[in-house]
């Protein structure tokens, strides 16, 4: 018979690596905390709209990467391809605004898209990311890179990444920009691939992003940006430049950094790894001001991240080691089983691990088995230990044994620990 298998672009995280994942999960709830953000978790499904009307139509993640599907009642649902959407209709549908002037969310989860899988690059992966709203400042900008910096750095990987920076301009700025954009390709047109001749119509700022040479090469007398800045962005941008460079946060500006979705405004950022290969970008931001706005709610300014964790976990070579149970109770007789199993579980309250034999083999198999775990101790329980109140107290690395009462087997291990 056919085994079942994993769907393409999915994966198993297995015991292996669910190490490295928890490391990673902690490195990013520790660092969030010491920031002041607290996590938020959304449903893995959403209405499909709550994506077309935020992402963008026309973006390659609505037009043709979601799975999507209609529901039994007729509405169109979505497994959700990012989390911004989310976090912004929770903080709509639950009136965060009004219960602090600024609210600090981070959160961590599985993402859906339909993209053609490779290293780095999934079906099913996972982003941790924040997002604070209800401040317009470049100071608010500042605390958002500094949080992906710090996070960066406790994994081992600042010193392999580069922060990308752009400021798009607020959104009067960047309809005459795109006016201007569109003037200027408009005359050699035919010479563009067909995505971006797609995107000449539907979204031209993409085309400034493309990694074609040739393209790069049509688009050396494009318009810049910068030039259609209003006196607010520019001064802003520069200051959140003035921050970063204080804070000690190297950053290179990349006038070509837009940014796939459509509603970034204002300071965008990418971090890009050396150690990744192809697919680089490490984690992703930018502000969004008019989002809130555009899904329902109070206008109110936002800025966020999101990072790649499978991406994140490629990069961290230096990864931690799982730590071993500590202590194999090895049981000698069915007779003894529950003395042992009450005794396992008492050193469990008291915060140790421990392991047991739920197969009943002999004790030279549970002794192997101990080793092969790299356990520190054994605990030897028989007839004769039942009968005395005791166990055989084994130090596996020294082969020390001794014989302690069970009613001061904690202490000893309390002692051991220390
Ligand atoms: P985005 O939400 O597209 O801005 O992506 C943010 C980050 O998520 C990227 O920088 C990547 O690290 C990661 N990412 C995006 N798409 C994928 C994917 N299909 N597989 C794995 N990681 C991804």
């Amino acid at each position: 018979m056919n085994i079942i298998r994993t769907i393409k672009g999915t994966h198993d995280i297995l015991p292996a690596d669910s190490k490295n994942w928890q490391n990673l999960e902690n490195i990013v709830n520790e660092v969030c905390g010491r920031f002041g953000y607290e996590e938020i978790r959304t449903p893995i499904f959403e209405e499909t709209r709550l994506f077309s009307r935020s992402v963008g139509e026309n973006t390659d993640i609505v037009s043709k990467e979601m799975y999507s599907w209609e529901d039994r009642d007729g509405m169109s649902l979505t497994l959700r391809p990012e989390l911004t959407a989310s976090v912004v209709r929770s903080f709509i549908q639950h009136n965060l605004g009004t219960q602090a002037p600024i609210q600090r969310l981070y959160y961590m989860g599985p993402l859906f898209r339909r993209e053609r899988p490779q290293k780095g690059r999934q079906r099913q992966f996972h982003q941790f990311g924040v997002e604070a709203f209800g401040s317009k400042y470049p100071e608010q900008d500042a605390e958002i890179i500094a949080i992906a910096w710090q996070i960066l750095e406790e994994c081992g990987l600042s010193n392999k990444s580069t922060l990308h920076l752009n400021s798009i301009g607020s959104t009067e700025c960047r309809l005459d920009f795109r006016d201007a954009l569109r003037d200027c390709i408009r005359p050699n047109l035919n010479q563009f691939s067909e995505t971006s001749q797609k995107r000449f119509e539907t979204n031209p700022l993409r085309i400034l992003d493309s990694k074609a040479d040739f393209e790069q090469k049509l688009l050396e007398n494009a318009p810049k940006i910068s030039d259609f800045f209003t006196e607010n962005d520019k001064i802003d941008f520069d200051k959140l430049q003035s921050y970063l460079t204080a804070m000690g946060i190297p950053f290179s500006l990349d006038e070509k950094l837009v940014r796939g979705l459509d509603y970034y405004s204002r300071t965008v950022f990418e971090f890009r790894s050396t150690a990744l290969g192809a697919q680089d970008a490490l984690l992703g931001g930018g502000r969004y001001d008019g989002l809130v706005k555009t899904l329902g709610g109070k206008p109110t300014p936002g800025i966020g991240f999101a990072a790649g964790m499978e991406r994140f976990l490629l990069g961290m070579n230096e990864q931690k080691k799982d730590s071993k149970t500590d202590i194999y109770f090895v049981c000698l007789d069915e007779s003894v089983l529950s003395t042992c199993l009450s005794l396992s579980n008492q050193i469990r309250r008291a915060g140790y691990s421990v392991m047991t034999d739920p197969s009943r083999r002999s004790m030279k198999a549970q002794m192997r088995e101990a080793n092969k775990m790299n356990a520190k101790y054994a605990i030897i329980l028989g007839q004769k230990e039942l009968e005395d109140k005791t166990v055989v107290f084994k130090d596996l690395a020294k082969g020390d044994q001794e014989s302690i009462l069970q009613s001061g087997l904690i202490k000893k291990i309390e002692g051991l620990t220390k």
